[in-house]
């Protein structure tokens, strides 16, 4: 086991994969930005060092600062947490090419799943179930484009190959809007990505988000945790989610888990990871691979009895996993609710200090969170600042505690959306389940409609 591990990462998530750490004995070191200094998860590590000013760009982006904060405090290995720097190919082959392990999948793997073309065509062959679309990349002649349109039929979604967080897709309705779209698709995708390749897909009207976590060591062991609902949304960004996913049968899961188990072989990937598909009549469909931990894994954590942040450490130090997928027992049902420190209805940042922070407690809950009374929320990162997660032996119970917990909690000083979470808690379509990725904004725009 390693005996020293640098956290690529800062808020909740550095602070979660510390406790991973110390739980395995592992000395941490944090590195964090001037505006994260006094963070209490920093003076709480090991050892810590400062990488670079606010933005950013500047500190936790700013790969040659972490690379030598890990040769100064001879860490042997780097978590790259979610987000910065987590599925940058670069980083991880900088990592391991300085000698240090990267806690994540091989450079090679990032690389392939981060391409869209080449990520859907090794799932294709590796019978997981694809939304259907063009072959690979678009070609450049129009009659051509026209016909595989026609072919898969209004309306299509044209997206960048080279695309991420929801950015370089744009949906078309008509044939006369076609050509138009993929000219422009391509130029924006070349001047935010570099990369002007663009596919086709069918646009699906009113799928559910709902993904495979995975777990795969180096000895060709690879097994799924079940699944998430990630439908509640704004903006392509998950508000609550929740494991298992209503109203699919547990056979329809394994099915698709025993897809995914075989294309982690196939591609040798090792690390944690997941599956993401659209959900619609019954048919999954996959549309990405996140080559890293999420944020939404808690909820996994809580009905596989599974640590997942250990056992990517683990399968990083070359460990095999002790369990198989028949050892695996999903049980009762976990929702986690993401706080932010946000205006619940305009959604606008509320940065600022925090003079007063309760958290609830009791049967089933688990808060993960960097905050404490009298911190200050910085303005330059992600505006989440903790997640409440209710675990219950049916999604009834997990909804119960959830409000409970909601209505515990207390915070002054910013704002959060802990009151839309309330009122999401309390919705019949919520509670019904199995709402789909629309069903957020379509009732945020209703409400808006009543105010006016
Ligand atoms: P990104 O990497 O930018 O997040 P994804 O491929 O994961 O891109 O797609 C992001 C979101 O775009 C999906 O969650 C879904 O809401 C929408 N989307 C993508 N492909 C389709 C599709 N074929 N049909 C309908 N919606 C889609």
């Amino acid at each position: 086991m390693f005996e020293k591990i640098l956290i690529a990462n800062r808020g909740e998530i550095a602070l979660r994969i510390q406790r991973a750490c110390r739980e395995l004995g592992i000395k941490t070191v944090a590195v964090h930005s001037e505006a994260d200094r006094e963070a209490k998860y920093v003076k709480l590590a090991d050892e810590s060092v400062c990488i670079g000013p606010a933005p950013s760009a500047q500190s936790y982006l700013n790969v040659p600062a972490i690379v030598s904060a890990a040769e100064v405090t001879d860490a042997e290995a780097i978590h790259p947490g979610y987000g910065f720097l987590s599925e940058n190919a670069d980083f991880a082959e900088r990592i391991e090419r300085s000698g240090f392990v990267f806690i994540g999948p091989t450079a090679e793997t990032i690389r392939l799943m981060g391409d869209k073309v080449s990520a859907k065509d090794a799932m294709k062959a590796a019978g997981v179930p694809c939304v259907p679309g063009s072959e690979g990349a678009l070609p450049d002649d129009s009659r051509e484009i026209l016909r595989i349109a026609k072919d898969i039929g209004y309306p299509v979604i044209i997206k960048a190959a080279g695309g991420g967080g929801g950015r370089g897709m744009r949906v078309v309705h008509t044939e006369a809007a076609l050509i138009n779209a993929v000219n422009m698709t391509r130029s924006e995708a070349q001047a935010a990505f570099g990369n002007p390749i663009v596919y086709m897909e069918k646009f699906l009207e009113n799928p559910r988000h709902v993904e495979i976590q995975i777990l795969a060591d180096n000895y060709r062991n690879a097994v799924y945790l079940g699944e998430r609902d990630c439908s509640m949304q704004r903006r392509h960004q998950k508000v609550i989610e929740e494991a298992p996913a209503p109203g699919i049968a547990q056979r329809h899961i394994a099915r698709i888990g025993e897809r995914c188990v075989d294309a982690c072989r196939r591609i040798g990937y090792r690390g944690a990871g997941t599956f993401e598909f659209l959900y619609e009549n019954g048919n999954f469909y996959f549309i990405e691979m996140n080559t890293r931990l999420q944020v939404e894994h808690t909820v996994t954590e809580m009905i596989s009895g599974i640590d997942i942040v250990q056992q990517q450490i683990r399968i990083a130090a070359g460990e095999r996993m002790k369990f198989k997928q028949r050892d695996l027992e999903f049980r009762g049902h976990a929702i986690e609710c993401r706080i932010n420190a946000e205006d619940p209805y305009t959604f606008i940042p509320s940065p600022g200090k925090i003079h007063f922070w309760h958290l609830p407690g009791g049967p089933g809950i688990r808060v993960d969170t960097h905050v404490y009374d009298g911190y200050t929320v910085p303005p330059h990162y992600d505006s989440m600042i903790g997640k409440l997660i209710a675990y219950g032996d049916t999604r009834e119970q997990a909804i119960r505690r959830m409000r409970i917990a909601l209505s515990e909690m207390g915070v002054e000083g910013i704002k959060t959306n802990i009151a839309l979470h309330q009122e999401l808690l309390m919705d019949a379509h919520f509670i019904k389940g199995g709402a789909n990725i629309h069903y957020l904004e379509e009732m945020l725009a209703a409400k808006g409609e009543v105010k006016k």
